[in-house]
């Protein structure tokens, strides 16, 4: 078979801080992401489709928060490993697809930043990244303004 489905998922909670970084680019917030990384739920979950396709694992194998080299961690960089872990088990991405759920901030002003970082972390065409979001409409934590969650999925083909 030379192409392969993967999904991901990630949840952040919101703590103290002045932004978000989110597909790998910096939104304005009264907030921070509470996170041993950057806290970016969307490119985690996008790392987790991508070696999810790959049956590779999840990023906590490659990057365990009990490690203190990824304290802070630009997840753009983990991204890019991923990604490389990803070509030497012979795949490349064919595209990918991320909804954002989070009541807040309002992130259509960033989207199109937001393609764009990724398309290029992942080497792709604009036309094959499509980034979503959403709110919960006020349910669950997202909706209580607690944090962030995000899904992806995306197709790999052999290289
Ligand atoms: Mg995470």
């Amino acid at each position: 078979m030379n192409i392969r489905i993967g999904q991901g998922i990630d949840v952040h909670a919101f703590e103290a801080g002045d932004h978000l970084m989110l597909c790998g680019v910096k939104v304005d917030f009264n907030q921070g992401f509470k996170a041993h990384s950057d806290g970016d739920v969307a490119l985690h979950a996008l790392a987790d489709a991508l070696l999810g396709a790959a049956g590779l694992g999840d990023i906590g194998h490659y990057f365990p928060d009990t490690d203190s080299a990824w304290k802070g961690a630009d997840s753009a960089d983990l991204l890019t490993t991923v990604v490389e872990h990803v070509a030497k088990a012979g795949w490349k991405t064919g595209n990918c697809d991320l909804t954002i759920v989070a009541q807040q901030p309002k992130l259509a002003p960033y989207i199109a930043a937001m393609k764009a970082r990724v398309a290029a972390l992942l080497d792709l065409p604009a036309n094959a990244v499509n980034i979503k979001a959403t709110t919960s409409e006020h349910l669950g934590f997202t909706g209580r303004k607690e944090g962030i969650a995000a899904f992806a999925v995306c197709l790999l083909q052999a290289i």
